[in-house]
């Protein structure tokens, strides 16, 4: 019943003809692609990179946003500015967000129920730091990040709402959760949305996996039962890593 989904978090990387080189590849390669794909340049790459994928099979996604609507928020940049720029989706409380610049639960939180109501869709990432998982923490962590992320979030918001496990000791380190690991946070999570909203919500919401996430270990990922997509980074810079994993087999 859930379709996979797979999303590039192209970070703080890449120049405005680098960025064009890319998303031209990416819509002539994934043509063919059987699953939902985004890919999520800096801001200053959407008004160059979202015409590209017009007509395509991928939507364009931005990497964060402001808590507010708009005002005297420098360096911020707003839903509405995202929303003018042909956004679809945001990345909401990545884990360089949440430890690098100290995002918390309740700002992550207020910024979801902003994305909704502006009608953007949102991926909430959560995950736990390697201390946190090696104390045992690992399921509790996510389990707060995730019902503290959707405080508020209506049933029918949560549709366009997916979750990205990242444990945090995995991204951009080269290290992997085995599948198992994974799932078994995976599937944690689902019964917290089960606890929350029920069990056709719990079936229907997308958990992406992130964390050096690679062409030769996407298809083992995504095989597992909870697994329902992938957020990459790394990987997702060039067509030749990203298209593999997208189209994982
Ligand atoms: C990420 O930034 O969301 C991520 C998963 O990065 P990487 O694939 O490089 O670990």
């Amino acid at each position: 019943m859930r379709g996979y989904y797979i999303a590039g978090n192209w970070k703080m990387h890449k120049t405005r003809a680098e960025a064009a080189e890319l998303a031209k590849a990416l819509v002539e390669q994934l043509r063919d692609g059987k699953h939902k794909y985004l890919v999520a340049p800096s801001f200053t790459l959407l008004e160059t990179v979202g015409p590209l994928l017009k007509g395509s099979n991928i939507v364009l996604g931005a990497q964060n946003m402001a808590a507010e609507e708009q005002g005297a928020h420098t360096g911020e940049t707003s839903v509405l500015q995202l929303k003018d720029l042909g956004v679809g989706t945001v990345i909401l409380g990545h884990s360089e967000r949440r430890h690098v610049y100290k995002e918390d639960d309740a700002l992550i939180n207020k910024k979801v129920r902003l994305a909704l109501k502006q009608g953007l869709d949102v991926i909430l990432c959560i995950g736990e730091l390697l201390e946190e998982r090696e104390a045992g923490n690992a399921e509790a962590v996510c389990e707060t990040q995730t019902v503290k992320g959707l405080e508020g979030v209506s049933a029918e918001d949560l549709s366009r709402v997916t979750l990205a496990y990242e444990p945090v000791w995995a991204i951009g380190t080269g290290k992997t959760a085995t599948p198992e690991d994974a799932d078994a946070i995976h599937g944690s999570v689902r019964a917290v949305i089960r606890r929350l909203y029920g069990e056709s919500a719990a079936q229907r919401i997308i958990i992406q996996y992130g964390g050096s996430v690679k062409p030769d270990n996407a298809a083992q990922l995504m095989a597992k039962e909870n697994i329902d997509g992938a957020l990459v980074g790394g990987a997702a810079l060039k067509a030749d890593s990203f298209v593999p994993i997208a189209k994982f087999a």
